[in-house]
């Protein structure tokens, strides 16, 4: 420990009481699954957390009857004011159990708890807050007259940002008037049962949430069965696209929200200082295990070494380990195949002759675990300057005019996320207008509200969610007469 190293300050998990093993929850209970169990563990530590259900064909069968009960018996003929209740009552629990559930989801995912506890689960409350606030203006929403939900809706989700990814799905899908099966990540599970028994608490009618684990197998039955009116998916390039073939010929809607290769762009009049917490935030939050990650840095040429000096500087100074720790910076990788992946993707970074520099700090003995990592002379035909590496990886590529730059933005056959940073902004809006990406976000990094919409281009996805086009994504399209205002 260096003189001014800081003191351990780990957050205490007495909060979290888990139990050892859990079932399914459908039709507002929890039911033993007829697939087998598998355990969750701590990423940081390899310590089992507890044991989940792998729910088969069967139970994903019972979870859409008990969807259907509910949608068809209840949730469809309820009022909007009377459903916004429900969503408020969940938003407020959340808020109450915050603490408990930041703690969680950082055992389980492996993610710094100053992030759960100051990002995760605040916008998850935010995200039900204000979806609740639409229940019950649904026709202003539409412009049109009595909107109709899809019915049934199927949601999968991936493991990096369990709960939030849990929020984006259902707090719109109730508002609308769905009622849903959703699928956690096989990695991370306990949130989402955690958010099963707030459903409980909150006395929501039995049937409107559905939440089943398993794995990919899991997921595939639950898209591909005949009683789901909407599927919404977030994930992988490759699983989305086996879906979208699953449904191609059927009238169930789908949404996608897939991977990415995000570019953020320094252009030589930028703040550096900010600029270098920007690029900072947008490659290791969440061990750059973010769809919209800036995974690539564009710089241009003639400020190259200095912001690289300066980044690699500040890089250094980060905490790496225990994700309970108030005072880390970078958690745990996942899952050792999510570790293999981001270390397969380095070498070949090496292997084609790019230049790999990594912060200088001790990895755990236990867990899985990947070092702060900037690769420089990177071309743009590299894997590492094309693929999804989803880890703490940063890719480095200069320009020199905001043409080069735009060119070599929009050389990615994703198409999620963006940044531009420049003092000027006629420069900045002339950029953003020419990048072809679902957000762009200028002199800052990974901002979300509910209120804005998020979403891809190309193998990104399709679909919007938050606001208003969050909503409309999970009502059926309306030709009926405008509503008179
Ligand atoms: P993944 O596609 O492997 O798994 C995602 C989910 O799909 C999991 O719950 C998994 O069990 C399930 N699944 C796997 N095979 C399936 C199948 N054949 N049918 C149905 N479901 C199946 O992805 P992942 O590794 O968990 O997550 C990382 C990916 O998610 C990254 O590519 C990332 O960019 C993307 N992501 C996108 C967004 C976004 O909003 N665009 C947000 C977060 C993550």
């Amino acid at each position: 420990m260096s003189f001014l190293d800081y003191a351990p300050a780990p957050e205490s998990r007495a909060i979290v009481s888990l139990k050892d093993d859990y079932g399914l929850f459908i039709g507002g209970e929890f039911v033993p699954g007829h697939g087998s169990s598998f355990r969750t563990i701590s990423p940081a530590t390899e310590e089992v957390l507890t044991t989940v259900s792998e729910a088969d064909a069967s139970d994903v069968d019972a979870a859409v009857q008990a969807a259907r009960g509910a949608y068809d018996k209840v949730w469809s003929r309820m009022p909007g004011a009377e459903r916004a209740k429900y969503l408020f009552r969940i938003a407020r629990i959340i808020q109450e159990r915050s603490r408990e559930l930041a703690v969680a989801e950082t055992l389980d995912n492996g993610k710094p708890i100053k992030e759960t506890r100051d990002v995760d689960i605040p916008l998850v409350a935010a995200w039900f807050f204000y979806y609740a606030g639409w229940a019950d203006k649904l026709d202003y929403a539409t412009g049109s007259k009595n909107p109709q939900a899809w019915g049934v809706v199927g949601q999968v989700i991936p493991w990096n940002f369990p709960l939030m990814m849990l929020a984006w799905k259902i707090a719109p899908a109730l508002a609308a008037g769905n009622t849903v099966v959703l699928k956690p990540a096989e990695t991370t599970p306990v949130t989402a049962l955690l958010f099963a028994e707030i459903c409980q608490q909150a006395e929501l009618p039995p049937g409107v949430v559905n939440i089943i684990t398993g794995a990919g197998e899991t997921g595939r039955e639950l898209v591909s069965h005949e009683g789901i009116d909407k599927v919404a998916f977030t994930g992988s390039t490759p699983v989305g696209r086996a879906i979208a073939r699953t449904l191609a010929g059927r009238s169930t809607a789908l949404t996608l929200e897939l991977g990415g290769k995000g570019a953020n762009i320094v252009f030589d009049d930028a703040a550096f200082d900010e600029a270098v917490e920007g690029i900072i935030q947008g490659i290791f939050f969440n061990q750059g295990h973010v769809c919209c990650a800036g995974s690539r840095l564009l710089v241009q040429e003639n400020v190259h070494d200095e912001l690289l000096q300066r980044l690699q500087r500040r890089i250094s100074t980060l905490r790496l380990g225990d994700p309970l720790d108030k005072n880390t910076d970078i958690g745990a990788i996942n899952s050792k195949a999510q570790l293999d992946k981001i270390t397969e993707l380095a070498q070949s970074g090496v292997a084609e002759g790019a230049t790999q520099w990594q912060a200088d700090c001790a990895l755990p003995s236990s867990g899985f675990w990947f070092a702060p990592t900037v690769f420089t002379d990177v071309q743009t035909s590299h894997r590492i300057a094309q693929e999804e590496i989803f880890g703490p990886v940063l890719s480095v590529l200069t320009f020199r005019t905001p043409d080069e730059a735009i060119a070599k933005a929009n050389n990615t056959p994703f198409g999620l996320s963006a940044g531009v940073w420049t003092e000027k902004a006629s420069r900045m809006l002339a950029v953003v207008d020419k990048l072809q990406a679902g957000v762009v976000w200028s002199n800052t990094f990974n901002k979300f509200d509910p209120t804005s919409p998020f979403g891809g281009y190309q193998e990104s996805g399709y679909g919007r969610e938050g606001g208003v086009p969050g909503l409309l994504s999970y009502l059926r399209p309306t030709t009926g007469a405008a509503v008179k205002k």
